[in-house]
C-alpha cells in the first residue's frame, strides 16, 4: 500500500476507520508513515494525535482498542481506510462511533446482530448465553448448527409457521456464531456467493 504521505505539508493523512463488521464509521484520526507502520506491525490502530503531538494508539488509556482488520487507500492515495474491531466504545464521549447520528444506516439487522456476537465473545459475561457457547469451543458450536439444522428439517415437514420460522431463526442465529467461532464473519459468505453469481 502506497500512500502519498508528502501530499500535506505536515506529512499527515487522514484515516477512517469503520466497524469491520457492522459497517460503521467509527472515527477519523491522522496517520504519519511512522503511524502506519505500527498499525500494521501491531494490528493496533495508531495515529498520530495532533493535540498530544506524538504517536497515540487508540485505546492506550481506555483500553478501548481498534484491532485492524484491512487497510487500504483512496483513489488519488491521500486517504486510509481502516477495517478494525472495536475493544469498546470508540469515541471519548463513551459512545459506541464518533458520529452516532449518522449511522443508522449500518449495513442492517444481521450485521448489527454480528456486532452483538462478537461483543459477546470478546467481553463473556456470565449470564450471557452465546458467550458460554463460545467458551465451550467450535465442536460444540458446530454441534449446535447440526441440531438446529435437524430441528428445522423435522418442523419443515409440517406445517406450523411458528415452530417452522422459530427452528430457521435458532439455526441462522448459530450459524452467525459458528462462522464468527472460525474467525468468519457473514460478509466473507456471501462474497463467496456473490462470485459464483458472476459466473
Ligand atoms: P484512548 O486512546 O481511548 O485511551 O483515549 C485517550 C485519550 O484520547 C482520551 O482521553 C481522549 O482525549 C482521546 N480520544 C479517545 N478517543 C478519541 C476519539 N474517538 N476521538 C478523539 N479523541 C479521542
Ligand atoms: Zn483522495
Ligand atoms: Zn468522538
Ligand atoms: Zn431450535
Amino acid at each position: 500500500m502506497e500512500v502519498n504521505f508528502s501530499k500535506s505539508p505536515d506529512g499527515l493523512v487522514p484515516a477512517i476507520v469503520q466497524d469491520a463488521i457492522t459497517r460503521k464509521v467509527l472515527m477519523l484520526g491522522y496517520m504519519n508513515r511512522e503511524a502506519l507502520d505500527k498499525t500494521l506491525a501491531d494490528k493496533k490502530v495508531t495515529f498520530f494525535s495532533r493535540s498530544k503531538n506524538r504517536l497515540w494508539t487508540k485505546g492506550e488509556e481506555s483500553g478501548n482498542f481498534l484491532h485492524l482488520v484491512s487497510a487500504a487507500i483512496d483513489c488519488d492515495q491521500d486517504t486510509i481506510l481502516l477495517k478494525a474491531n472495536p475493544v469498546g466504545p470508540v469515541c471519548h464521549t463513551g459512545a459506541d462511533t464518533c458520529w452516532n447520528e449518522v449511522n443508522e444506516d449500518d449495513g442492517g439487522f444481521l450485521n448489527r446482530l454480528e456486532g452483538v456476537i462478537r461483543q459477546r465473545k470478546d467481553n463473556p459475561t456470565e449470564k450471557s448465553y452465546t458467550a458460554s457457547l463460545f467458551a465451550k469451543g467450535i465442536n460444540k458450536v458446530a454441534q449446535k448448527v447440526g441440531e438446529e439444522a435437524v430441528e428445522l428439517v423435522i418442523e419443515a415437514k409440517d406445517d406450523n409457521r411458528d415452530l417452522f420460522l422459530g427452528e430457521a431463526a435458532d439455526l441462522l442465529f448459530h450459524y452467525l456464531i459458528l462462522l464468527q467461532a472460525k474467525g468468519f464473519t457473514l460478509e466473507d459468505v456471501t462474497s463467496i456467493l456473490k462470485e459464483r453469481h458472476k459466473k
